[in-house]
């Protein structure tokens, strides 16, 4: 952390409840590259938001990569609400792609056919419409699911994580033809690997907070060897450009990006958020405005319990970084390293 200078604790109310929160808080840090975002959610413990740290701390101290594009394409988000409100809150995104969230609690599949249905008819026939069941399907339902959402889209881009556990997810792979994707197994860098090891998704969710920064990402993308979607964790526009950083720095961007998510947030760190324009995001580094941030300070008790949980994912981050010199050192000291 010896790199860091400011250190500014933050709160900004969410539109919608998400993940039972209804603001979306964390602490930005500022280094000579820029500023970072550490937003971990309030339920993570240390050993996971180490993680999130490093890459707050790694978008403060480094660039990041050169880019290959200078906009990003994003999808735009349709919560679980009814055909009329999907169709207009498509309509009037701008997104040429739709993600629809599906098999939510107290719905059932009729209600996410028609809401599918909908979007479609919004996008019109070059659209693209993805669904996300946050792993709700078990492989029977999903295989029913999936086929008939499929059909009701006029053809779905691919869903995202139809089932829970990658074994699900390999077995409705050999059952259906639409592509899957795995998101919430994709939370550490080792997942992704076993990811393509296994033949059980055919694009990649990636998160640059969870997965400890840009260029570790860009590593876990690259041993995956599977297209790749980078999608946002809620952050503030800080946090935001790192995603589109990595999304711009990737060779391959079949997919528009889940990077338009600002537009969830009631209220930003900055007078110039990264909100999609005609389905797009442009590449850019995010410093906070002083007097915003002043707006998003929060009461001294949540400023503590932000500075604390910052120190708690700093110690461990250190000892992790110990142990991994630690263990480079030995190889070194062997020689033929195993590597
Ligand atoms: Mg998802």
């Amino acid at each position: 952390m010896n790199e860091i200078g400011l250190l500014r604790p933050f709160v900004v109310p969410m539109r919608l409840r998400f993940r039972r929160v209804t603001t979306r808080a964390g602490v930005l840090l500022q280094g000579p590259a820029g500023w970072g975002e550490f937003s971990p959610f309030p339920d993570y413990g240390p050993a996971y938001t180490s993680r999130w740290l490093a890459a707050a701390q790694e978008a403060a101290t480094v660039p990041f990569p050169t880019p290959v594009r200078d906009r990003v394409p994003v999808n735009t988000t349709v919560p679980a609400v009814d055909p009329e409100r999907a169709f207009a809150l498509v309509a009037a995104s701008g997104c040429r792609t739709a993600k629809v969230k599906v098999a939510e609690t107290g719905q059932d599949l009729a209600d996410d056919l028609a809401r599918v249905s909908a979007v479609r008819d919004a996008l019109g026939p070059d659209g693209r419409v993805r669904v996300d069941a946050n792993g709700a399907w078990d492989v029977e339902s999903a295989v029913l699911a999936v086929t008939r959402l499929d059909r009701a889209a006029g053809g779905l881009e691919y869903v995202e994580q139809p089932c829970a556990t990658l074994d699900e997810l390999r077995e409705l792979r050999r059952r259906v033809d639409v592509p899957l994707a795995a998101d919430e197994s994709v939370r550490t860098a080792e997942d992704p690997l076993r990811i393509a090891g296994l033949d059980a998704a055919d694009v990649l969710v990636v998160k640059v907070q969870p997965l400890g920064g840009v260029h570790r990402a860009l590593e876990v993308i690259d041993a995956a060897g599977l297209p790749t979607v980078v999608s946002s964790a809620l952050e503030t526009s800080v946090g935001l450009a790192a995603g589109v950083a990595l999304a711009a720095a990737l060779p391959e961007l079949p997919y528009a990006c889940g990077l338009g998510t600002g537009s969830l947030l009631a209220a930003d760190v900055t007078d110039r958020p990264l909100l999609p324009q005609d389905g797009t995001l442009p590449v850019r580094r995010v410093a906070p405005d002083p007097a915003m941030l002043d707006q998003a300070a929060p009461d001294p008790e949540l400023t503590m319990d932000l500075l604390d949980r910052l120190q708690a994912a700093a110690t461990h981050l250190a000892a992790a970084q110990q142990a991994d010199d630690a263990h480079q050192a030995g190889d070194t000291a062997g020689g033929e390293g195993s590597r």
